[in-house]
């Protein structure tokens, strides 16, 4: 039996989710809880309704389909707490205001999307990205995907914290061409502290990948106060690897999720954060790590 995958959302004509020109897949579902994270419609795995109120021209259509919607002398409310994700309303609202984030489809359903831009693909070296949330918390559906996506021969990439089983990750590694793995500190403690769980599957997961010499960039959101201070641990670790030229890319804070946060009435704890030092921070970290001998890159000049 084919099994459902719960999709937040596709991106088509990515440049910065692996080589060439790619589409990328947003699985619903994370088991860690980073505070700057900047796919806050990814964190759970049910799907959700997002209200975008600047898009809200008041026309009062959803009130006329759903209770949860509500018209007032000032104008729309959306009353979450009643809403149960049907995502009826979505269609009646054509300005665009409500998105549903999590459809359930099947990996056969998906795949004629991602095949769409193939001539793409192939002529830029790029291909498919599956990223989230966490993809590999859906192993069933993304082992179905992958296999369909290689049975076309279309260049795959993943994007995840690998915090998950070994047996998970060794079901899906040979359908994989390049693995884009975020990892936000070394040190135990900051992880905990600012993703909620231990990085000790992940760093395990990380040497195993590495000694089976699989094609792996890592990347680094670096946040002002977290992890700013951990270059030398970045540094010690990969140069613990076998392969000491994975590329490692700095990746600057944006507080432009913050939009998503409200929309989808959870808090944003990063509000505060400068996105000029947080940049700054950048440069210095890259430079580092190059003074190293490590092949870092600057994400914000891409
Ligand atoms: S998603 Fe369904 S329950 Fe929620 S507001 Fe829209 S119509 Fe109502
Ligand atoms: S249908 Fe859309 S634009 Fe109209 S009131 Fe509802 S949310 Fe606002």
């Amino acid at each position: 039996m084919e099994t459902t995958g719960i999709i937040a959302s596709i991106k088509r004509y990515e440049i910065h989710d692996g080589d060439g020109i790619r589409t990328t897949l947003f699985l619903k579902g994370c088991p860690m809880r980073c505070r700057w994270c900047h796919n806050p419609e990814c964190l759970s795995r049910k799907p959700e309704l997002a209200f975008y109120a600047h898009k809200c021209v008041n026309c009062g259509e959803c009130a006329r389909l759903c209770p949860s919607h509500k018209m007032n002398a000032d104008g729309h409310v959306f009353q979450r707490a009643r809403c149960v994700s049907c995502g009826k309303c979505v269609a009646a609202c054509l300005s665009e205001a409500l998105i549903m984030y999590g459809k359930a489809k099947t990996a056969a359903k998906i795949l004629p999307l991602l095949l769409e831009d193939k001539g793409f693909y192939d002529e830029s070296g790029g291909g498919v990205t599956i990223s989230g949330g966490e993809p590999l918390m859906q192993p069933e559906f993304l082992t179905e995907l992958l296999a369909l996506l290689k049975e076309r021969s279309v260049h795959t990439a993943l994007d995840t914290s690998l915090f998950a089983p070994r047996a998970v990750l060794k079901a899906v590694i040979d359908s994989i061409d390049q693995f884009l793995i975020d990892i936000k500190a070394v040190d135990d403690r900051i992880h905990i502290t600012n993703t909620g769980i231990s990085n000790g599957v992940i760093l395990d997961n990380i040497r195993y990948l590495d000694s089976l010499g699989q094609n792996v960039e890592f990347r680094v959101p670096l946040i002002p106060g977290v992890n700013n201070g951990e270059s030398s641990s970045f540094g010690r670790f990969l140069h613990s690897l076998s392969n000491t030229s994975h590329n490692i890319k700095i990746l600057p804070y944006h507080g432009f999720s913050a939009g998503k946060y409200h929309a989808l009435g959870l808090p944003y704890s990063c509000k505060d954060i400068d996105e000029e030092f947080a940049a700054m921070l950048v440069e210095e970290t890259v430079r580092k790590l190059r003074d190293m001998g490590l092949n870092a890159i600057d994400g914000s000049l891409e």
